[in-house]
């Protein structure tokens, strides 16, 4: 997917690496004192009162040491604008004068050159205007976005249109601007099957303009102010617009979704403008689409955990069971906003006022929870196939949750309210893991790592032996924030353990031996395991200390990774996947700048 209209060839990426200053973007956001050759300040990604952001002009790195950002110059501008890769690349490449590539030939559609040059968005953003000027001037459409009580400003934010009742009016009044090939090829007029004049495909609705992630405009919705039967119409999927990538409202909503780290996902336009006029800012909506897997790694990267505020019918509830397993395979977790029977989060506005909704938002409640408890009946202690039909639904919506401990933790609840013991629920879940699998990383396993024991293998667990021990005797233990991934335990089941102890320390305790052992308790022999980790230690002299065994853990997978990003890299380069290519050269400068936290890296090797 192409966020941009930009074609991101290397060596543009190259030159805007190049051309961007660190200390000048930081500088527009937060005041910075010189510290030798360093510059200090207040961080502008969090909130604090003294002074942990650092910027390295002559190395082009950013690093918090309060929030733990860092990086370099492009993605400190990321994270201060939320432009994603390609929208960051031409803001950057502006601003510091780097010439922009012409556009992709693969954005013109395949179509003929047509006589003037113009690319789809402007052709796109040609008819934007036009329908803005055209509710303007429109009574009904005014009255309309009255009776919805949507504000002008709200509506002027998201560039709302109408489109005249007629045939030709936007056809003719872009006549001699914008040929009627281009508004053909977007799919903005149409040709009646077997000939004849081309028509306007939008008459008498209200519009919505669709912009991308990077707030490219990409598309429109149109909702009928008559009786059409069709409420909704689109414009039609382009290279550019395809629904099930897209997020509306998006671009305008990713900021204070970032911040909040929770987003409202609602079904249509209406509803979104709804929610924004409640004042609920971090809100997106899926289009009258079912949710699809683009959508929910989208929100993934910004937010934590995801408020459904679906409609308050059973095409609601079934829309909300198919968009669960879809947001927790992403790792999000899930609550349901409970709208009244009926509503749907812009009448419960109407209705009820904003606070109504807010509060419905608010005190939303964990889907999974709510499932467990919908799917067992409530006669489930006399009624042994109920009991068995609960229990694999129960199997089958665990089987969706990638994290280890918060799928053991549902499946305790889910145990307890069946009346089960969670042995019974567990080795089938486990079995399910193939699945999930798929939707993860693969897990990085070099070759001879897997072997008896390897002297990688023996490090893991030298490493997990010193912290269970730091741990248990509660002294020594590094800060939960400088743990290495889990990915740096190569052997599964160490990784596993590891997985558990650092989730835990991260979730505010310090583990103790115990409570490790029961989030692993679906791992085969961990008891036996952790007792060989731990009686080992009794006799093992010469041991690094912890910090060391850790780094150099950290050290061994970053430099694996950094080899199979290059691959990554090249391959998404290859297939001109721009959002996968961002977020990989992102991945590839937080590992390279861990790797050589002082040499000059990220700068150079971003896009070779
Ligand atoms: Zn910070």
């Amino acid at each position: 997917m192409r966020l941009s209209n930009l074609q991101l060839t290397p060596q543009f990426v190259q030159a805007v690496r190049d051309a961007v200053d660190v200390y000048e973007i930081a500088a527009g956001h937060t005041r910075l004192q010189r510290a030798g050759r360093k510059w200090k300040g207040l961080c502008p990604l969090h909130k604090e009162k003294t002074p942990s952001f650092q910027v390295d002009p002559e190395l082009g790195f950013f690093k918090c040491f309060g929030c733990g950002e860092g990086g370099d110059a492009i993605k400190l501008h990321m994270l201060l604008t939320g432009d994603d890769f390609a929208g960051a690349m031409e803001a950057l490449a502006q601003r510091f004068g780097v010439p922009l590539p012409a556009p992709a030939a693969a954005h013109r559609g395949g179509r003929a050159k047509s006589e003037t040059d113009l690319d789809p968005e402007q052709v796109l953003e040609a008819a934007a205007a036009w329908y803005r000027e055209q509710l303007a001037r429109s009574e009904t459409a005014r009255r309309y976005l009255e009776r919805r009580q949507i504000p002008a400003a709200l509506a002027e934010q998201f560039g709302l249109g109408y489109a005249p009742e007629g045939w030709r009016h936007l056809i003719q009044a872009l006549a001699g601007k914008v040929p009627l090939g281009d508004l053909l090829a977007v799919g903005l007029a149409a040709r009646p099957e077997g000939g004849g004049e081309p028509y306007d495909r939008f008459r008498h609705r209200l519009i919505f303009p669709i912009r991308n992630g990077a707030g490219r405009l990409v598309g429109f919705g149109g909702r009928t102010l008559g009786d059409d039967l069709a409420k909704y119409v689109n414009t039609a999927e382009t290279e550019r617009f395809h629904k099930g990538q897209l997020l509306y409202g998006f671009d305008l909503a990713k900021r204070a979704i970032r911040e909040s780290r929770r987003a409202l996902l609602v079904e249509g336009y209406v509803d979104l403008l709804g929610a924004r006029a409640a004042g609920i800012e971090d809100c997106v909506a899926s289009m009258g689409t079912a949710l699809t897997p683009e959508q929910a790694r989208l929100l993934a990267r910004y937010a934590d955990e995801v408020v459904l505020g679906y409609d308050g019918d059973p095409a609601g509830e079934t829309a909300c069971r198919r968009a669960l397993p879809i947001l927790l395979g992403q790792g999000l977790a899930v609550r349901r906003a409970r709208l009244p029977e009926g509503e749907d989060p812009d009448s419960l506005r109407l209705k009820e006022g904003a606070p109504a909704l807010r509060a419905a938002v608010d005190q939303a409640q964990d889907f999974v929870q709510t499932e467990i408890d919908r799917v067992v009946p409530g006669d489930v202690h006399r009624n042994p196939h109920g009991r068995s039909r609960a229990g694999k639904e129960i199997i089958d919506l665990l089987k969706a949750v990638p994290d280890a401990i918060l799928r053991y933790g549902y499946a305790r609840m889910a145990a307890e309210r069946l009346g089960v013991p969670l042995h019974l629920l567990t080795p089938r879940l486990e079995l399910g893991e193939g699945v999930l699998r798929q939707s993860l990383r693969p897990p990085a396993v070099p070759e001879g790592a897997s072997g008896p024991v390897t002297p990688g293998r023996r490090g893991e667990e030298e490493a997990l032996r010193l912290l269970l021990l730091a741990a248990d005797r509660g002294e020594g233990l590094p800060p939960a924030a400088e743990l290495p991934p889990a990915e740096a335990f190569f052997d599964p089941d160490l990784r596993k353990f590891f997985e558990a102890f650092r989730t835990l320390y991260l979730a505010g305790a310090v583990p103790r031996l115990r409570d490790v052992l029961g989030a692993v308790a679906d791992l085969p022999g961990a008891d036996g395991k952790a007792a060989q980790l731990l009686v080992e230690s009794e006799d093992s002299p010469g041991a690094p200390p912890l910090g060391d065994a850790l780094r150099s853990l950290s050290r061994r997978w970053m430099r694996h990774r950094l080899r199979e990003l290059h691959s990554l890299i090249s391959e998404a380069q290859r297939r001109g996947d721009a959002a996968d290519l961002e977020a990989l050269l992102a991945e590839k400068n937080a590992v390279s700048a861990g790797l050589h936290p002082t040499a000059p890296n990220a700068r150079t090797t971003g896009a070779e």
